[in-house]
């Protein structure tokens, strides 16, 4: 099936920085995208006129927390009112109550709510997800939610890309035994059933420590998984540096990473990876060094960690909004966080994340002449079309 999105006001194609081509189409067959630039169409193409819209290529959500069990308003009222989020986690809440209501629930339970919430993403431009585990915490609950995980990836329109997640230590459980459980149980299983492609660490002052994490990262690299690792967001133990040291694909959130840090990232390949979303929903004041990274030519990708505690955020236009007003991120900066350097953070850049010929057809098409307006349109919903490997999977006036 062909398709041609014609006359577009801007099509911004990530080659090059944002690479914008002005009143220019795109043509796509079978899934991929054929041509770019000038194209006439014949009758045999089906057409989508994006005269004023602006097309940019499928916005890339490296790192989410999308299934889940309950939901924790509760926690929300009580830490705006002002209580400390790590006095929160100290009394059972947090994480530990997620994982509680996540035991509760059934895999159709936890299915249905993720696939409503993917809707939800799709709705909002998002064409590739990555999705983590971690609120399970034995054997049995992890292996639960990545089953999940793997039904929504064969069901829903969206790519997605499994990680298990090794994200806190069960309660009555020394931390020594539960990292031999995970080394020795968990991680082995997780790759004998091909449940996971990457293996995450929560390595951080609430968590695990920088030698815990490194222990537990270079036993799944032994077992074939990519390398991602959430480093240094309540302080800084180096999280940066050691994903750095094992080559990690991408360590995210990084509010406390110094310069140094950056230029170790820099050096050994790691995509940095921001999460504006939560830096709102806990109201931090410490953010990451953004002109930093801008400097040392570091680009650093974005992504909601949408997640019932502390990023309630579906949409990728939103969080790139926020990266601009919060951070103080250049607009292009941002868009190509959304979309390029999301993909590189999923080791997915040679099939997505920029409109290149031969790469696949995925594309948001908003509903407005520039790409400023992207960020600056923050109350407004400006997505058109959710375009996924050629077909429309959202679609307004059409
Ligand atoms: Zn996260």
């Amino acid at each position: 099936m062909t398709m041609l999105i014609r006359n577009a006001s801007e099509i911004l194609t990530m080659n090059a920085g944002l690479g914008v081509l002005k009143n220019a189409s795109v043509l796509i067959e079978n899934g991929k995208i054929k041509k770019v630039g000038e194209i006439k169409s014949d009758k045999r193409t089906n057409v989508i006129n994006a005269k004023g819209c602006v097309v940019c290529p499928g916005m890339v959500d490296s790192h989410t927390h999308l299934v889940y069990g309950g939901s924790r308003e509760d926690e929300f009222a009580l830490r705006v009112s002002g209580v400390k989020y790590e006095k929160i986690t100290k009394a059972g809440g947090g994480i530990a109550s997620t994982v509680r209501m996540t035991h509760q629930a059934t895999e159709d339970i936890l299915y249905r709510s993720a696939m409503k919430r993917l809707k939800n993403l799709a709705k909002h431009g998002t064409t590739t997800v990555e999705i983590k585990s971690g609120y399970g915490l034995s054997t049995v609950e992890e292996m639960k939610t990545l089953r999940v995980i793997k039904r929504l990836k064969k069901d829903s329109e969206l790519d997605i890309v499994p990680t298990y997640l090794v994200h806190n230590i069960p309660d009555q459980m020394r931390r020594r035994d539960y990292i031999d459980l995970v080394i020795e149980e968990i991680i082995p299983k997780v790759a004998r059933a091909k449940l996971a492609v990457f293996c995450d660490i929560f390595c951080d002052k609430l968590a695990f420590t920088r030698r815990e994490s490194e222990k537990v990262l270079s036993s799944a690299k032994k077992y074939g998984f990519g390398l991602k690792i959430h480093a240094d967001q309540f302080g800084d133990i180096h999280g940066a540096y050691l994903a750095a040291k094992l080559k990690c694909v991408s360590a995210d959130h990084l509010e406390y990473s110094t310069t140094g840090a950056v230029r170790a990232m820099k050096k050994a390949g790691v995509i940095p990876t921001l999460l504006p979303g939560v830096t709102l929903f806990l109201q931090f004041r410490k953010k990451p060094l953004v002109k930093t990274y801008r400097k040392l030519r570091c680009p650093p990708a974005l992504a909601s960690d949408y997640n019932p505690g502390s990023c309630m955020i579906y949409s990728m236009p939103k969080i790139v909004s926020l990266a601009c007003i919060i951070y103080g991120m250049h607009v292009e900066d941002a868009l190509l966080g959304a979309t390029k350097y999301g993909a590189k953070a999923l080791g997915l850049f040679n099939r997505i994340g920029s409109i290149t010929v031969g790469k696949q057809a995925d594309f948001v098409i908003f509903n407005i002449d520039n790409y400023k307006k992207i960020p600056y349109y923050f109350g407004e919903d400006v997505v058109r079309y959710t375009i996924k490997k050629g077909r429309i999977i959202y679609g307004k006036n059409s």
